[in-house]
Order: C-alpha cells, then sequence, then structure tokens
C-alpha cells in the first residue's frame, strides 16, 4: 500500500466500500435468498450509511480510530449476524492499530489478524464452514505474509469464490445441508468487496 493508509485514507477506503455496497446490494441480497433470509444487501447499505455519517460527525484523527468508529456504529446499526461480525472485525483491528498516524500493508494484516480472531472467537467458524471468514482469513493471510493491498483483494476474491462448493456449518446457511452446495457465501461476497475496496485505493497516490 503506498503511501500508507492514514485517517483520511481510512475513511476513503470505507466510502469505497459504502459505494460498493451500494453497487451491489441487490447482488448481495440474491445470494442470501436460497441460502439466508435475503437482507445481506440491505443490512450492510444501511450500517454503512450509518457509518459514513458517524465518521462525517466524529472525524476520527487515526485510522485505527476510524476503523474503530466505524465498527462500534456496524454493531448498533445492524442487527443481522453481519453487523456484529463486521462490526466487531473493523473494531478489533482498529483497536490494534492504536494511535499510529498511519500503517502499511504489512501493520494493517497484523491489526486485521487481531480482528479476524476475534472474529472468530465470536461467531466460530473457521476456515471452510461457507461464512466471510473464507474470505476474510486468506486476505489477513497475504498480508501477513509480505502481500500488497491487491493481492490480498485477489485472496479474498478467491476465498469467497471456494464458498460456492462448500456446505455452510454457521450461520442461516447451516440449517440447508447439502443444498447449500453450489451458492455463494454472501458475507463472503461482501468482505471481497471490503478488500477490493481497499485495493482500488492503491495507486491513487502511486502506482
Ligand atoms: P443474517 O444471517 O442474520 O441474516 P446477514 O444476512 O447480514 O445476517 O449476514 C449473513 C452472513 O453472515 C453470512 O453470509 C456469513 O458470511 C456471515 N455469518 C453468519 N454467521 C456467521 C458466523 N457464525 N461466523 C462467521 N460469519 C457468519
Ligand atoms: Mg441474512
Amino acid at each position: 500500500m503506498s503511501p500508507a493508509l492514514t485517517a483520511a485514507g481510512a475513511r476513503d477506503w470505507l466510502q469505497r466500500f459504502a459505494t460498493a455496497v451500494d453497487e451491489h446490494a441487490a447482488d448481495l441480497t440474491d445470494l442470501d435468498r436460497p441460502i439466508g433470509d435475503s437482507d445481506h444487501g440491505v443490512n450492510l447499505q444501511r450500517g454503512m450509511r450509518a457509518v459514513l455519517a458517524a465518521l462525517d460527525a466524529a472525524d476520527p484523527a487515526t485510522p485505527g480510530a476510524v476503523l474503530l468508529k466505524a465498527g462500534s456504529t456496524l454493531v448498533s446499526t445492524v442487527g443481522g449476524a453481519s453487523g456484529p461480525l463486521f462490526g466487531t472485525l473493523l473494531r478489533r483491528t482498529g483497536k490494534a492499530l492504536g494511535d499510529a498516524e498511519s500503517v502499511d500493508a504489512a501493520a494493517l494484516g497484523s491489526g486485521l489478524r487481531v480482528g479476524l480472531d476475534a472474529v472468530t472467537a465470536l461467531g466460530g467458524a473457521q476456515v471452510g464452514d461457507a461464512t466471510l471468514v473464507d474470505a476474510l482469513a486468506p486476505a489477513v493471510e497475504s498480508l501477513e505474509a509480505g502481500g500488497s493491498v491487491t493481492e490480498a483483494a485477489e485472496a479474498a476474491a478467491r476465498g469467497a469464490a471456494s464458498t460456492d462448493e462448500l456446505v455452510a456449518r454457521k450461520g442461516r446457511a447451516s440449517y440447508l445441508g447439502e443444498r447449500g452446495i453450489g451458492h455463494r457465501d454472501p458475507g463472503a461476497a461482501s468482505t471481497a468487496l471490503l478488500f477490493a475496496a481497499l485495493a482500488d485505493g492503491d495507486g491513487a497516490g502511486a502506482s
């Protein structure tokens, strides 16, 4: 990630994610229809609108504070499983980043590891259970291994695609058992959008 993520960069990231969620809200809800309750797109849309408003009001000074505020807002505004999970990811990642003025890809990876561990502690899902963890874990591992944000986004997209052939073991989709095979997990798809939005910021300053 060059230049490193500042508070303004973190806000731009979340702004791009909110735009992507708006653009893909119908697709995310369509993914949630056969294996869930058709609300994933709407849930994230509501949450991200609240996040952008909260960031405008609070104007946090560091990337960690931006993610912390965003996460707390998601937890308090999204009722579905995804609110507490995405919210915990951002909140705990933000906390782990502390008060650093800017973070590079490796530091973001270390922070996201703390967020990922909190998500698995909260939801109990591991890689292979057909949840957002299948997109999140490979993206975090890629950053930890020294990968760029573009490589992390590619890892998240591959992880989301891998859920097509998995039997869901957590969340509403798990009620379907084998009938869930052939369906992409909506939370994994939106997590891939989160990392795509991160990668889209790369090259804005330097390519
Ligand atoms: P709900 O399932 O309450 O309707 P959403 O539709 O907004 O909430 O989000 C569903 C997504 O949440 C799933 O696609 C999955 O990725 C994620 N999810 C659900 N339960 C868990 C869990 N226990 N661990 C990790 N992710 C989960
Ligand atoms: Mg749902």
